[in-house]
């Protein structure tokens, strides 16, 4: 039964099913909240860049 479980290894960790979890979805480092890019963050923006903010603890989570 060895060959089944490197299968299932093996999809699960180059295809992961859809729907499970965004690929735009964002992890605050700090406490852990997610959400979309498009969720709850507070966004902070210039003329050039961005900056997703985290609701919960004000980490920034993503900027460009
Ligand atoms: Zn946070």
């Amino acid at each position: 039964m060895t060959s089944t479980e490197i299968y299932t290894t093996c999809a699960v960790d180059s295809d992961p099913p859809p729907g499970t979890r965004s690929k735009t979805s964002l992890f605050c480092p700090d406490c852990g909240h997610e959400s979309a890019v498009t969720g709850d963050w507070s966004v902070e923006g210039t003329e050039h860049s961005w900056r997703l903010r985290c609701p919960d603890c004000d980490t920034v989570v993503q900027q460009r």
